[in-house]
């Protein structure tokens, strides 16, 4: 037994900013561990020097934290089974290679670029599918010192018997590889690097894991791993390959559509909380039919069975909905510390933290992002922008009759009094119904379109609260 616990892992490679679909399976990996009480690994796979980066590795950290989705061990929190990050494993891999060529899994290859690009061509001239000559197998001992006292430093290949090869997957079921197919694969490069089907098994092995749930992008490199596992006499994990997540137009989810990296959501004000619960919902369906829940409810409802094996359409839409719904109901005291920081095109400071959160509060409503805020709060920080339409309507003797009386009324308003301004106004519409005949909407519409420089927004008795009285009176009295 590998382990008597669920022991999971997420493996990005730091050549990107975290994906969309990397978070989904990071979360699928996590909601699994955290069902069967087992324990979620991160494990950063940069061999490919050249290809990663610090930044890219701190966006990885940041955005899975930002997420939620902390893992019990990895590069920065450690565990017994570090170092967590590959580049600090290098000089592990060379000792399980060498362990594959003494039980005769694994041989050198001295073949160059330019002689594999030539059986590349001659494979594609012939029109079928390339597979390595196996030019290098049978060398001899001296054969091989010769090459190598020329300088020429051998690739590791492994050796593929050709068999039918069968597993389980978790998600997808039963499946089938012919791995005459496959042809012999380096597992170790000339530069001593590891390859990452030979670096993924050989990480899996040692930390001990016991289900490796990721993308179905991965599935042609699962027969690999698998005979490399049982090259090595390890068990073999289970593997779970999840559907992939596509665009609204089937194609592969790239930035033409859109975000694709959560920090990109982030950045545009999408709540994490909503994130996580969309990606949850593609490729898992919850068993009540509803599909606004937090991690821990979906935690609660989750099967690793009832993942979904066919792809997912990423409904950009959808999310926009979800992301409202999860505006409109948080806790305002931690959507206003979200929504801070997008509006710091403003002097916040002008407000105390109370009025700041009443802002917040009246403005939320018809917010999809949190940017939206941007626009929508702009009449409490700066004085009012008048639109096209305000303008007009601001034109006409209605108004002008209106803001008349209101003005001088509002000099009886308590403005500290949220009630008392929305008693007032009441009076003031039923006034100009019963004398003027001016529908309540107009009366409206000529106080807002003067206060604000807009016909909709938040509640007009909120907005003179906030701003009070002698911000009201200065913005009545400007021509
Ligand atoms: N480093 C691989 C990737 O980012 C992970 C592969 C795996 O999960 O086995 O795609």
């Amino acid at each position: 037994m590998i382990s008597d616990k669920v022991r999971v892992r997420i493996a990005p490679s730091p050549s990107g900013n975290l994906h969309i679909g990397t978070a989904r399976t990071a979360l699928f990996n996590y909601l699994f561990a955290k069902k069967t009480g087992g324990e979620y690994v991160l494990r950063i796979e940069d061999t490919d020097l050249d290809r990663s980066s610090e930044a890219y590795k701190q966006n990885i950290f940041d955005s899975l934290k930002a997420l939620g989705l902390n893992w019990d061990e990895g590069p920065d929190v450690g565990g017994q089974y570090g170092p967590y990050k590959q580049s600090e494993r290098f000089d592990i891999y060379p000792k399980f290679a060498q362990m594959l060529i003494d039980k005769g899994y694994a041989y050198e290859c001295f073949c160059s670029n330019e002689d594999l690009d030539k059986e590349h061509e001659e494979a594609n001239a012939k029109k079928i599918p390339y597979k390595y000559s196996r030019k290098c197998l049978n060398l001899t001992k001296e054969e091989r010192d010769a090459l190598k006292a020329k300088g020429i430093v051998p690739s590791i290949r492994f050796k593929v018997d050709s068999k039918e090869l069968v597993f389980h997957d978790l998600v997808k079921g039963e499946l089938k590889f012919d791995t005459s197919l496959i042809g012999d694969f380096a597992i170790m490069k000339s530069n001593g690097t590891p390859t990452y089907n030979f670096a993924v098994v050989v990480d899996d092995m040692l930390m001990k894991i016991t289900h490796v749930i990721r993308g179905e992008d991965h599935i042609s490199n699962t027969p690999k791993q698998i005979l490399i596992y049982e090259a090595l006499g390890a068990e073999v994990p289970q593997f779970g390959h999840l559907g992939m997540i596509l665009a609204p137009d089937r194609s592969k989810l790239s930035k033409r559509h859109g975000a694709t990296a959560v920090s990109d959501f982030i950045k545009q004000g999408y709540l994490t909380d909503a994130l996580l619960n969309f990606v949850a919902m593609l490729g898992w369906a919850p068993s009540d039919g509803v599909e606004i829940k937090n991690v821990d409810e979906i935690a609660a409802d989750f099967r690793i069975g009832e993942l979904s094996s066919s792809n997912s359409i990423f409904e950009y839409e959808k999310l926009n909905w979800m992301n409202g719904q999860y505006i409109k109901k948080m806790d305002i005291s931690r959507l206003t510390d979200l929504a801070l920081p997008f509006l710091d095109c403003y002097d916040t400071s002008k407000y105390s933290r109370e009025k700041l959160e009443h802002i917040i509060e009246v403005t939320r409503e018809p917010i999809t992002l949190l940017k939206d805020l941007v626009y929508d709060t702009q009449y409490f920080f700066e004085k009012p922008v008048y639109e096209e339409d305000s303008k007009e309507i601001l034109k006409s003797d209605l108004s002008k009759t209106v803001l008349e009386k209101f003005k001088k009324d509002v000099l009886e308003y308590d403005f500290d009094n949220l009630e008392d301004v929305h008693n007032k106004l009441a009076d003031l519409r039923a006034y100009f119904k019963e004398n003027h005949g001016f529908k309540p909407k107009e009366t409206m519409w000529a106080v807002r379109c003067k206060i604000t420089g807009r016909t909709r927004g938040a509640d007009m008795a909120a907005i003179l609260n906030i701003l009070g009285k002698e911000e009201v009176i200065e913005r009545l009295s400007a021509v």
